[in-house]
């Protein structure tokens, strides 16, 4: 009977509402969607959320993981829409009741906090990220006297990205150096020493990195005695993005859910842009056959974001792939507009044209927010930011707000995380030494003094400083003393240890003004949290957006352009989108040495910068282009060609264009590069 359905389900195309109505509402067997771009996939998971909630499923049993922080709560807000069509002005209670949607790494590090005692972890743990993880393989790499005998043993970014890659893979070291880090092979002995240390030392400071959270969680699940517990703690378990997952991912779906009752994953194999993290396509492929009971596999074949001509490019595109499980789709969106390739000189030109053509959108009436600007590597961006501040253009970049780089902001958040757990070495040996008159030596002691007494504040106190430092000692002590007795003050918190920092900024600091006004920033932002652990974790798990206002991200109502790189645009969509430096050495991101499987995966790079548009696409191409120094070769420019993922076969999908058209069309070549310095060859002639 139709009257009984709901509205929203009237919307949806048929293979979307088997998707959706999937088990109508109870617990069902594993279900697969797996289709190309565009095609509805995360609308269907939002409509499948809520149709759940609908039907009456507890939306705090159900678990959803998506790709980043922002699409988890983008999706909370569409269950909500779609949820409130049935359920009114209950809606907007529902979606706060569903706290279990985030990330894998976001979820881990709460299911981790939360079963700390059931598995010897101290919940007090604090994360590290990736440059805190090198420091400490760093440290452990000296300890071992590996980096100063032999001056050829790999870096700590190195070691760390081997140690990485063999967890999420979770393969042996050896065929990780066989097949990722050949050069490495012959210190194989060495590394897993280096790598036994680097454990023993997280252990012993209660710390975990990104893997760990993983890594845990997967040996957590895989316990009997809490398996049975995690895994009835959700009644549904579903993820978007599932072929950017990695083994152990899919480790930790099949723990919670052994037979995959419950069970929903998306996703579009030749959207895999994640293998340098490990990530397997096999994941989706072999998903329907994992389990006893076969999965239900829905294929969606309309796309309903692009029009046919961006659909076409696309399409042509991602044809050259070698392997491919979904098939192209179609979309009945006509339009007379081709993407257009629009070759331009240099990077600089790149950016006026770019600065020009969206301020033209604009007022044909589409709003800057409506327009994303997409880049293969996060620094391609450079002299496009600086066009736009030049010209008054509000933009947001996603994922990574710089300041948080910056050496006072890390000062700060460090005393924090060394307030939050005290055997936290990387934290606090970077702490301690911001009192003048106490070093690495120091340091040491310290660390030893605290970890020595029962209680870390009285080892703090009872240690005696250098008379250099006997004057800064006491208010040290007393403000870490009161940060770890009272954590519940947030976000006072923070504004304490910047009073305690600021006399310490202005004795480092000639700039102390602007650093302060990065750490009042900072306090913005942490009024966005509810505590100082989980600002702590989640601003080291997924940091928020930078933005070209120094006062802090833009109000909802304020039009502002959206800057990213491809990988962190993934599942998003604008009316307009730019692709930058569509150029060989760019994307693909290095000239022809990449292994067969590398330059595949820039292919599906570019397929999903290009199915992020809906209306517009337009990919620049600048005749050279600026590398940044590699090893001898220095920062240079380079010459370049149309990226070789559009081959002459092609080029008929797109609309060509030169800009500025004038100079161009005469022919004028870009200017030499030699450079040489005639004043120092005037000053050396008379030496
Ligand atoms: P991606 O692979 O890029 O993540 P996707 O498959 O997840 O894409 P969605 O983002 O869910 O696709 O949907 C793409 C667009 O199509 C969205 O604007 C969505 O609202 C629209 N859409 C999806 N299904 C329908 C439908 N049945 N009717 C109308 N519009 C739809
Ligand atoms: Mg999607």
């Amino acid at each position: 009977d139709s009257t009984l359905q709901p509205a929203y389900l009237a919307k949806l195309n048929d293979q979307q509402r088997l998707a959706v109505e999937h088990g109508d509402g109870r617990i069902a067997g594993p279900l697969l969607v797996i289709a190309g771009a565009g095609s509805g996939k995360t609308n269907t998971l939002a409509h499948r959320v809520a149709h759940l909630i609908v039907r009456g499923a507890d939306p705090r049993r159900i678990l959803l993981m998506t790709f980043s922080r922002r699409a988890a709560s983008e999706m909370a807000k569409r269950v909500e829409r779609i949820a409130g069509e049935v359920l009114g002005r209950d809606a907007a209670v529902i979606t706060d009741a569903l706290t279990w949607a985030g990330t894998f790494h976001g979820i881990g590090a709460r299911l981790l906090r939360d079963y700390a005692l059931e598995i010897g972890l101290d919940p007090a743990f604090t994360i590290h990220d990736r440059e805190d993880s090198a420091d400490l393989m760093n440290l452990a790499r000296h300890d071992l006297g590996l980096s100063k005998t032999e001056a050829r043993f790999p870096t700590k970014g190195t070691c760390l990205a081997i140690y990485s890659r063999a967890v999420n893979a979770q393969a042996p070291l050896n065929e990780v150096l066989g097949s990722v880090f050949p050069w490495c092979s012959g210190w194989a002995e060495e590394l897993k020493q280096l790598f036994a240390a680097y454990v023993e030392a997280k252990q012993a400071q209660n710390v975990l990195d990104y893997d760990d959270l993983l890594l845990y969680w997967a040996q957590m699940a895989a316990e009997p005695e809490i398996a049975g517990h995690l895994g009835e703690r959700f009644d549904h378990v579903l993820v978007d993005e599932y072929q950017d997952t990695n083994r152990l991912q899919a480790s930790i779906l099949l723990a919670l859910k052994p037979d995959g009752a419950g069970l929903t994953v998306v996703g579009d194999d030749a959207q895999s842009i994640y293998s340098f993290r490990a990530a397997e396509v096999r994941n989706i492929l072999d998903f329907p056959r994992q389990f006893a009971r076969p999965a239900e596999i829905v294929l969606l074949e309309r796309n309903y974001r692009s029009t046919e001509t961006i659909l076409a490019a696309a399409n042509a595109v991602i044809d050259g792939a070698s392997e491919r499980f979904t098939k192209n789709l179609w979309s009945d969106r006509k339009s007379l507009r081709k993407p257009e390739l629009v070759t331009v000189r240099d990077e600089a030109d790149q950016a006026n044209y770019v600065c020009q053509a969206i301020l033209a959108e604009r007022e044909a009436g589409t709003a800057l927010k409506s327009q994303a600007v997409l880049f293969r590597a996060s620094h391609h961006s450079g002299p496009l930011e600086i066009e736009l501040t030049r010209r008054n253009i509000p933009f947001v970049k996603f994922g990574g707000l710089k300041f948080l780089d910056a050496a006072h902001v890390k000062d700060v958040l460090a005393v924090l995380r060394f307030a939050e757990n005290p055997r936290d070495r990387v934290a606090g040996f970077r702490v301690l030494q911001l009192l003048p008159g106490i070093g690495p030596s120091a340091a040491t002691a310290i660390v030893e003094s605290m970890a020595s007494a029962l209680d870390e504040t009285m080892g703090l106190a009872r240690y005696r400083p250098p008379q250099r430092a006997a004057d800064d000692w006491p208010g040290f002590v007393d403000m870490f003393s009161q940060l770890r007795a009272g954590s519940g003050k947030w976000p006072a918190d923070l504004e304490q240890v910047r009073l305690w920092y600021e006399p310490h900024l202005e004795r480092m600091h000639e700039d102390a003004t602007t650093r302060r006004a990065d750490l009042l920033q900072l306090e913005q932002i942490a009024s966005g949290y509810a505590s100082r652990e989980r600002f702590l974790t989640e601003l080291t798990l997924d940091r928020p957006d930078a933005t070209s206002d120094q006062a802090g991200p833009p109000h909802l109502d304020e039009d502002y352009l959206i800057l990213s790189t491809i990988h962190s645009a993934k599942g998003q969509e604008w009316k307009n989108v730019f692709v930058l430096n569509t150029v060989d050495g760019c994307i693909p991101i290095d000239l022809g040495v990449g292994s067969k499987d590398e330059i595949d995966e820039e292919r599906r790079l570019l397929y999903v910068a290009m199915t992020r548009a809906k209306d517009g696409l337009q990919m620049v191409m600048p005749q050279r282009f600026f590398v940044h120094g590699q090893a001898a070769r220095g920062d240079r420019h380079v010459y370049a060609s149309r990226t070789r993922f559009i081959p002459a076969s092609i080029l008929g999908a797109f609309e060509q264009t030169t800009w500025p058209i004038a100079q161009l069309a005469e022919g004028r070549s870009p200017r030499p590069e030699i450079r040489v310095d005639i004043g120092a060859r005037m000053r050396g002639m008379w030496k």
